[in-house]
C-alpha cells in the first residue's frame, strides 16, 4: 500500500487525534501525499479576532495553461470534533481499526476518508494525463467544526484578494444519506442564532398589580415567533424553521415574580431572506406583542442561505454519481451548514461525499468499500471536468 492509497491516508489522518481547531500533524499527512504528485503545498496560518491559531493548506498543480483551462477545486476540513466518553467507544477513536469491512474513528465519514478518497482520484489522474489543460486545487481548513473563523473564510478572502480564479468547487462533505450517491447538496439554508430578554419588575406573587412578570410576555412573544410560519418554503427548499432552543428566567422562589426572562432560538432559512431582512421581520413580530420598549433582541447570522444554479456543473456532478454507483443522487439543500457557505462566493459550489449517518456521534465509521468507490467518483469528475 502507498500513502496514497485512500485507506491508508484514511487511517493516517484518522491516527492524528485532531480535534478541533488542533492539527496535530493532520496536514503534514496531506501534505506527504500531494507533494510527490506535484502539487505546490502553501501553508495559511490565521490567528485573528483573539481566536485561537488555525492551520489551512491551499495545494494547487497546473497542467497545460491555455484558453479554456479550468481551475477545480476540491475543499474539505482536517479537524474533528471531540470524541466524547471514549470509553464508549467500541473501537478506539483515533485508531482507525478496521472491523467487519468498515473503517472505524472519528473523523472517518466527516471527513477524513473524503480528503484521501480525492488525493487517489487526484494521483490516478495525474498519472493517466501529465498534459491536462487547467489546474486542480485543494483547500483544506483545520477550522469546520469549531469557529469556523480562521479557516476557510481567511482562505477566501486570501484568494480573491491575490485574484486566483477557481471556477467550480466540489465540496467532500458526507453528503449521502443511506448510500454512497443517493443525495448531493447543492446549496444550504442560512443560520440566525437569537436572544430575546424581556424585563420585568420583581415581586410578591400576592401583589401582581406592584410587579410586572415577564414569563407571560415570553409565552406570547413565542407563540407569535411561531405562529404563523416564518414562510412556506419554494422550490428546492424547505420552510424556514424557527426552533425554541432554550428558556430561562430566575426561579428565586415559587411566591416571587422574576425581574427578567430570556429566550434563545434559532431560525435556518432558506434563499427567500438575507439575514438582514430576516432579522428585521422577527424584530417586527417582537415589537407587535412586546411594544416598543422593555426588551432587548440580538440576532447573529452564523452563514447566508444559498442555492448553487450552475446547472452545468451539478448535471456533471450527477452522472458521474450514477455512472459509478447506478443511483441517480437527489439534490437537497437540507441539514446543517458547511464550509460551503464561503466558498460559493468563489465560484459554484455542492458537496458529494460519504454516507453521513454517523457523523459526530459514538462510533464513527465508514464502509471501507465506499472510501474507493467514492475515490472512483472523484476520478470520474475530474475525467470529465478536464474532457480528457
Ligand atoms: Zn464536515
Amino acid at each position: 500500500m502507498t500513502k496514497t492509497d485512500p485507506l491508508a491516508l484514511t487511517k493516517a489522518l484518522v491516527r492524528c487525534a485532531s480535534v478541533t481547531p488542533e492539527d496535530h500533524g493532520a496536514l503534514a499527512v496531506m501534505e506527504a501525499a500531494l507533494k510527490p504528485l506535484g502539487f505546490a503545498c502553501e501553508r495559511m496560518h490565521f490567528a485573528e479576532q483573539g481566536l485561537p491559531s488555525v492551520q489551512n493548506l491551499w495545494a494547487k498543480i497546473d497542467g497545460r495553461t491555455e484558453e479554456g483551462g479550468r481551475h477545480f477545486c476540491f475543499a474539505g476540513h482536517t479537524d474533528v470534533v471531540p470524541a466524547g466518553d471514549v470509553s464508549q467507544w467500541d473501537h478506539p477513536p483515533f485508531e482507525a481499526n478496521e472491523e467487519d469491512g468498515f473503517l472505524w474513528g472519528r473523523g472517518t465519514a466527516d471527513m477524513k476518508s473524503a480528503l484521501a478518497a480525492f488525493v487517489f482520484a487526484a494521483k490516478r489522474f495525474l498519472e493517466d494525463h501529465k498534459n491536462f489543460s487547467g489546474t486542480i486545487s485543494l483547500m483544506i481548513t483545520g477550522d469546520e467544526e469549531g469557529m469556523a473563523i480562521n479557516g476557510t473564510r481567511q482562505m477566501v478572502r486570501v484568494l480573491q484578494e491575490r485574484g486566483e480564479k477557481i471556477d467550480h468547487c466540489l465540496v467532500g462533505e458526507p453528503s449521502s444519506i443511506k448510500q454512497l450517491g443517493d443525495m448531493i447538496k447543492i446549496g444550504r439554508r442560512g443560520s440566525c442564532n437569537c436572544h430575546l430578554r424581556i424585563d420585568g419588575v420583581q415581586g410578591h406573587v400576592a401583589y401582581p398589580e406592584r410587579a410586572d412578570n415577564p414569563l407571560p410576555k415570553l409565552i406570547k412573544v413565542l407563540s407569535a415567533l411561531l405562529e404563523p410560519p416564518i414562510d412556506e418554503g419554494y422550490e428546492m427548499f424547505q420552510a424556514s424553521n424557527l426552533e425554541v432552543s432554550g428558556v430561562s428566567s430566575p426561579a428565586l422562589a415559587e411566591n416571587v415574580i422574576p425581574p427578567e426572562a430570556e429566550a434563545k432560538f434559532n431560525v435556518r432559512f432558506n434563499p427567500n431572506w438575507e439575514g438582514e431582512a430576516l432579522i428585521a421581520h422577527l424584530r417586527e413580530r417582537i415589537e407587535t406583542v412586546l411594544g416598543p420598549d422593555g426588551w432587548q433582541f440580538e440576532a447573529r447570522i452564523s452563514g447566508e442561505a444559498f442555492l448553487t444554479q450552475d446547472q452545468y456543473f451539478i448535471d456533471l456532478l450527477r452522472d458521474c454519481v450514477r455512472h459509478k454507483t447506478g443511483i441517480t443522487p437527489d439534490c437537497t439543500t437540507g441539514g446543517g451548514t458547511s464550509d460551503a457557505r464561503f466558498i460559493r462566493f468563489l465560484c459554484p459550489v455542492a458537496e458529494v461525499g460519504l454516507v453521513g449517518a454517523s457523523i459526530h456521534k459514538l462510533n464513527e465509521h465508514v464502509r471501507i468499500d465506499d472510501i474507493y468507490r467514492l475515490s472512483d467518483i472523484y476520478l470520474e469528475i475530474l475525467q470529465r471536468y478536464f474532457e480528457v
